[in-house]
């Protein structure tokens, strides 16, 4: 057996370039992709990886790149983190998968434990493991509906809440995610989302809660209603932050009508945000929580965590799947969750939001193009507008996206207009490495002018 290439924080934590990106040895690779992947599946920066670490990608020419995406909100704890690789490679060896419906297994339970005591309020919760954010979405409708015997679900404007047909019902943007795929799941209704930047005549956050919530009564009913899933800070939707007071009015009004008030936090969730949830930052407890993305390291983990009485509405076998909670996942979670707190993530998340904001700022005094600059913790976006500090200049976002790639720095962009450009950090990335990453940011702010 040959020696495996290894990666994690040994990994040289820093940019190095070698050749043009992507690279010859890259390109070849993507050739062979094309001729076997699907073209509906696609490629951000068409550079092929080899080996990952801390906030660094090494490819297959050599070039190490600044990782600034985690994998889209992934890798929080590094990318082959130790706790997890060495968890994950115990548990491989003794034994990989029984199928917790058939014969159970400690390390699901273990896992269930932590989602009890980490997500918002002291309530008794019981949670349940699934494979994607989009079956934890899915799972959470189906447990709201069993609950209280309704059937109607309010999701928001600029939602995205996965590709699945009753997710891609809940996500608000057609294309790419959309087009093409209906007809779609039916008993889906959209109220409007507070989203500052962009509102006319900054309306108060628990003014646009009662604008959601007219719409809702007027249009929906409230007695219909199952549940409203809303995402505290929109992920794919652009890294809008709703007004402060949004949601707890929100919460309050599901509470006073009996509709189930769940928190799509599979992008904030696990100290993404500064907090172990967005939630707490407004002190908002869900009945029920969804979470996937962070959880688990990079290995694919998602859950729903709620109410005992709630998450006991279904019938015995009625959740589940046959991978759902996997032995492999579940070792990979409790070691990313041992790092969260063991190095005190919160705070790293909270230190690179600072650091991030406060280049982004000195840059948008001489970018006017920055026409807002908004998240939580280590989850950053700016929003690019044209000069009159409203149209949204999609292609400005793009150059700057693609002089970042080609000078080894990993971005992300998003939102309903394509023109927010999004920060999504490991959080265990050196001050260095990052400080270096804006400062090419910023570069591709002048080239791009
Ligand atoms: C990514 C995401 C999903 C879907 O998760 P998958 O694992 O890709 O199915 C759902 N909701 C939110 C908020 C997300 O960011």
């Amino acid at each position: 057996m040959s020696n495996p290439i290894v990666g994690g924080p040994e990994l040289p934590q820093r940019r190095r370039l070698v050749t043009e990106i992507p690279g010859p040895v890259s390109r070849e690779r993507f050739a062979r992709r094309q001729q076997f992947v699907a073209g509906g599946v696609g490629t951000t920066l068409p550079v092929f990886i080899e080996a990952a670490g801390g906030g660094v990608l090494r490819d297959v020419d050599g070039n190490s790149l600044i990782d600034l995406a985690s994998g889209i909100a992934v890798t929080s704890v590094g990318n082959a983190a130790p706790p997890v690789a060495a968890r994950v490679s115990d548990q491989v060896r003794a034994f990989t998968h029984t199928c917790f419906m058939v014969t159970p297994y400690d390390s699901y339970v273990d896992v269930c434990e932590k989602l009890a005591q980490l997500t918002p309020g002291d309530h008794a919760k019981k949670s349940v493991l699934l494979n994607s954010g989009a079956e934890a979405v899915e799972n959470a409708v189906k447990i709201a509906r069993a609950y209280t015997g309704r059937d109607a679900v309010v999701v928001f404007d600029h939602a995205y809440h996965g590709r699945t047909n009753l997710t891609m019902a809940m996500t608000a943007k057609n294309m790419p995610y959309k087009q093409g795929f209906g007809p779609f799941a039916s008993a889906i209704y959209r109220a409007p989302m507070s989203y500052p930047f962009r509102e006319p005549g900054a309306i108060s956050g628990s003014a646009a809660a009662d604008r959601a919530i007219d719409l809702i009564d007027k249009q929906v009913g409230a007695a219909n209603v199952a549940c409203i899933v809303i995402e505290p800070i929109l992920g794919e939707g652009g890294f809008v932050v709703p007004a402060d007071g949004f949601l707890p009015r929100l919460a309050d009004w599901a509470r006073d009508n009996g509709v189930v008030f769940v928190a799509d936090e599979i992008q904030t969730g696990f100290c993404r945000t500064g907090a172990w949830f967005a939630c707490d930052h407004e002190g908002v407890v869900p009945d029920l929580i969804t979470t996937a993305k962070g959880i688990a390291g990079g290995l694919p983990l998602a859950a729903v965590t709620g109410r005992a009485e709630i998450m006991d509405a279904v019938h015995s076998g009625g959740l589940g799947g046959t991978y759902g909670g996997n032995p492999v996942t579940c070792a990979a979670a409790l070691g990313a969750i041992e790092v969260m707190q063991s190095q005190d993530l919160n705070a790293a998340a909270r230190r690179i939001g600072d650091l991030m904001v406060s280049r982004l700022e000195k840059l948008a005094e001489s970018h006017p193009t920055i026409g807002d600059i908004r998240g939580r913790g280590a989850m950053v976006a700016i929003e690019l507008v044209g000069p009159d500090g409203r149209t949204p200049d999609a292609a400005r976002t793009a150059a700057v996206s693609a002089y970042c790639h080609a000078h080894g720095v990993v971005t992300l962009t998003c939102g309903t207009y394509g023109n927010v450009l999004r920060f999504l950090p490991p959080l265990v990335i050196g001050e260095q490495l990052l400080a270096e990453g804006m400062d090419v940011l910023a570069e591709a702010f002048a080239a791009t002018a």
